[in-house]
């Protein structure tokens, strides 16, 4: 068997473990003579599945008592519609542009309700994430996407938020699809922390939304899909119609492995380590740049650049180093088609061993190639 070592930016690597696990039981789960794949949602053996990766979830993130833990269909961007459908009260909320995923959730809202876009980094190309300090006004909700997974940027240091005439603290709802259980966060600062699985967590299929439960509304705004509603799923333990049971198999078990490996707290040093060694590489070269400010990078995507200034050259030298890594079992490099250059997404599952492939191979590159 010839595993590569896989950089994707999502769907992308899971854990070893997981997958043999999960190929181990694909024939007979626990003694039930069949997959979780074929069973109904509703059975016997499937309820424990779900209630386990729930109560890890729970355990892992810190969930407080007050929220409810949603497994939901429609990848990240089907949130981007829920949340203004549910959340719109007041009629307005506040954005921050930090590239394509937030500009996707800004567009979407504007549908439904005025969006102030209160900062973007848009300028310089998304390279840096805005100071914003604090948000004040009479908002539904303040939104950010935590870690942007195309330009490799994150929040680290959290906006604070105000409170409105009703006396009540404007919520902050985090787009968490990249970064997912890479290190400790408080859910309590957050009124919505929710993922699209399939970065950090699982397969595609579901996406995790974490809610406060005074935000759920009884009824959404008019017109309201039911399947877009917060409160059908929650009243139906995100049971109304089938859920992508086999994905949510796979994210238990791979929640198992997160707590195996030192939970949250594990995961931050291990993807730190793995971050620093790659960073400093970068820093230190005189072939190779990262585009992004030293503040505001990521721990889990990072682009990267060659030095070469020509545009023709730059992009020949790209699809050259891609198609080579490709070759040495170093695969899917290549930046989004929306940047260009080479991103290396290094989730919780690369192991560190992935990151020094990588930069040895960068380095006999750079070499032949200067
Ligand atoms: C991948 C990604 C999305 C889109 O997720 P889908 O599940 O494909 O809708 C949204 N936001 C961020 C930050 C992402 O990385």
């Amino acid at each position: 068997m010839n595993r590569v070592y896989n950089f994707s930016a999502g769907p992308s690597c899971l854990p070893e473990p997981v997958l043999k696990e999960a190929a181990a039981e694909m024939l007979d789960y626990n003694g039930t003579g069949q997959s979780v794949m074929e069973m109904s949602h509703r059975s016997k053996a499937y309820e424990p599945i779900i209630e386990k990766t729930e109560a890890l979830v729970r355990k892992l993130m810190n969930v407080p008592e007050n929220y409810k833990v949603l497994f939901l269909q429609g990848g990240a961007s089907t949130q981007f519609a829920m949340i203004p459908m549910n959340l719109k009260k007041l009629g307005k909320a506040a954005y921050v542009d930090t590239g394509v995923w937030a500009d996707k959730a800004i567009k979407e809202a504007k549908k439904y309700l005025t969006v102030d876009v209160l900062a973007s980094s848009k300028d310089k190309g998304y390279s840096y994430i805005p100071a914003v300090k604090k948000i004040e006004g009479e908002y539904d909700y303040a939104y950010i996407t935590l870690n942007n997974t195309i330009v490799g940027t994150k929040w680290h240091e959290l906006p604070e938020c105000g409170t409105r005439a009703d006396g009540k603290r404007i919520p902050l709802v985090a787009d968490a699809s990249s970064c997912i259980l890479s290190e400790p966060v408080d859910i309590s600062k957050f009124g919505i922390f929710y993922a699209g699985a399939q970065k950090n967590l699982a397969p595609a299929g579901v996406t995790l939304v974490i809610i406060r439960e005074d935000l759920i509304p009884d009824e959404p705004i008019p017109g309201t899909p039911t399947m877009l509603s917060y409160k059908i799923h929650a009243d139906n333990g995100s049971m109304y119609n089938t859920p992508p049971c086999y994905t949510i198999y796979v994210m238990g078990k791979v929640l198992a492995w997160i707590e195996a490996n030192g939970g949250a707290e594990g995961m931050k040093k291990r993807n730190q380590e793995k971050a620093a060694l790659f960073y400093d590489y970068l820093d230190t070269s005189s072939f190779y740049r990262s585009p992004v400010e030293k503040g505001s990078r990521s721990l889990m995507n990072i682009p990267f650049v060659t030095r070469e200034t020509d545009p023709d050259k730059a992009g020949a030298l790209n699809k050259k180093f891609v198609a080579e890594a490709a070759a040495a079992g170093l695969v899917n490099l290549a930046g989004h088609r929306l940047v260009g250059g080479m991103r290396a997404s290094i989730y919780n599952a690369m192991p560190i061993e992935g990151v020094k492939a990588l930069i040895a191979f960068m380095n006999t590159f750079a070499k032949e190639n200067a």
